[in-house]
């Protein structure tokens, strides 16, 4: 897909610095190593932490100061860049779809960050992958989750980035229409397998409403390459409950194994983007076992 060099959109925000540890608590452990050090020595030890501290403000502020001015690489210059790229033509496109409709479309804030990060819905790391938060319209994306789809889950390519985003915003479309709620509140009366069947509709919709983007993205701007559907159509396969469960090693994927298969997800996909038409994803009036 055609992206560099494209307007961004200003609603990221980016956690990626200051999700890091801390650099103070090793500091004082430090010095409190050298003191223990001394005191073998024979030397004094209040001497030395007094040496020590005096030191301190050097020791301590120095390190904070690198972790915060160390430029982030080309490569993840570029990715933060293209998620900016790819966010703006989620608003463009929902924008337009939403004001057809004769609704305003509200844009969410796509949260870029390091390691791990508290959102409204609680702790997550970056081991849960990206996810959409309903409590404060957040989407979550830690970055190496884009090398993971490559390397892992073997989805090469731009295009499957940007399917994964436009997923997560898909998200965000089923919280602005209610049916998040809808679904959390039925969750909570029924039991565990019905749960995971609401769960999979919601994915499938979310798949459905990546494709629906899609097919506008294309009519507006022109963007999107031949290989591009072809890659987000492996990519949705490869993190298909069933391929997971069966290479699964412990790693925990997006929202956990209630997403449907990799042939579902790549159908309801590409469903989508055939048609560009909202109504057409309505993954809740199909009966489960004809999803
Ligand atoms: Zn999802």
């Amino acid at each position: 897909m055609r992206w560099k060099g494209r307007e961004e959109s200003t609603n990221v925000e980016d956690q990626r610095r200051s999700s890091g540890p801390k650099m103070a608590a090793g500091g004082g452990g430090l010095v409190l190593l050298i003191a223990v050090i001394a005191l073998f020595l024979g030397m004094d030890p209040l001497d030395v932490l007094r040496i020590a501290q005096q030191q301190q403000p050097i020791g301590n502020v120095q390190p904070e100061e690198q972790g915060s001015e160390t430029p982030f690489s080309k490569e993840e210059e570029e990715m933060a860049q293209f998620v900016r790229v790819i966010l703006k033509d989620t608003e463009d496109v929902w924008d337009k779809v939403f004001a057809q409709a004769g609704e305003r479309y509200q844009k969410p804030t796509l949260v870029l960050f390091s390691g791990s990060t508290k959102s409204a819905c609680g702790y997550a790391d970056k081991a849960v992958g990206p996810f959409y938060c309903p409590g404060d319209s957040k989407v979550y994306i830690d970055l190496s989750f884009f090398n993971e789809l490559a390397a892992k889950y073997r989805a090469a390519g731009e295009f499957p980035r940007a399917y994964v985003i436009a997923h997560e915003v898909g998200h965000h479309i089923q919280n602005l229409l209610g049916t998040s709620d809808e679904v959390s509140n039925l969750q909570q009366r029924v039991g565990k397998k019905e749960g995971n069947q609401l769960s999979v509709r919601l994915e499938l919709q979310a798949d459905y409403y990546a494709g629906v983007w899609a097919h506008h993205l294309q009519k507006m701007k022109g963007v999107l390459e031949e290989q591009d559907i072809k890659q987000a159509i492996v990519a949705a396969q490869a993190i298909g409950d069933d391929r997971l469960q069966k290479q699964a090693q412990g790693y925990v994927v997006p929202d956990s194994f209630t997403h449907g298969t990799a042939e579902q997800r790549a159908r309801w996909f590409y469903k989508g983007f055939k048609s560009g038409d909202v109504d057409g994803g309505n993954t809740f009036e199909i009966k489960y076992d004809a999803l």
